[in-house]
Parts: structure tokens; sequence; C-alpha cells
């Protein structure tokens, strides 16, 4: 797994998909549903929600919460026991924490 620093990983998101980290896009690595932070905020959350949950859990997880979702998704969540099973990335925080997050999405799936 790719690990590397939160400040490495925000300049590989802004290289990807801009300055607008509502549009990072992410991939469930169960099951490979690709969203952004503006899927969150399109079915209700907060931005700064959306911000948060956008790279640690699938999108299906609203829809247990009982908020509406378009995309065909699951409740997987990377800090759950299985983390991204070997899918995701590892970020170090500044305050050495490695936090285990969802991959990017590749271009083509965005
Ligand atoms: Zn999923």
């Amino acid at each position: 797994m790719i690990k590397q620093t939160l400040d490495e990983w925000r300049d590989e998101a802004r290289e990807r998909f801009g300055n607008k980290g509502v549009d990072w896009k992410f991939v469930c690595p169960s099951c490979g549903n690709v969203q952004s932070p503006q899927d969150f905020i399109d079915s209700g959350c907060s931005e700064a929600e959306a911000a948060r949950l956008a790279y640690q859990g699938c999108i299906g997880r609203l829809a247990h919460a009982g908020m509406k979702v378009e995309a065909k998704s699951c409740n997987w969540s990377a800090y759950g026991f299985l983390g991204t099973m070997g899918k995701g990335r590892i970020v170090i925080t500044p305050d050495s924490q490695e936090v285990e997050v969802f991959d990017f999405a590749q271009e083509a799936e965005a």
C-alpha cells in the first residue's frame, strides 16, 4: 500500500482532481463505487462531514442512516476491522498517526 504524509496526499489529490476538495474522488475497496465529497453533500451532509467521510467510508453508509443515496454502493469503512483490504492508502498525519483511507479513483472512472 502507498504510505504518504498528509501533505503528499493532498498534493497528489490536487494534481489529480484540482484544488477543490469537494471534487476529489475516492474508490470504495469493497464495491468499487467512486465518490467525492460533493456526492455526500448532495445526500445531505455538511461540507465538513462530507470532506471527512468521502475517503473513509462508502457512501452507502448514508443510506443505512436513512439518507438519500443514488449510487450503487455498500457500507464499507476504512476504519473497520479489515481496513481497505490492502487496496487503500496509509496517510501519516502531522502528529504521526497512520490513518487508512480509500484510494484515489483513477481518472478514467471519474
Ligand atoms: Zn462500497
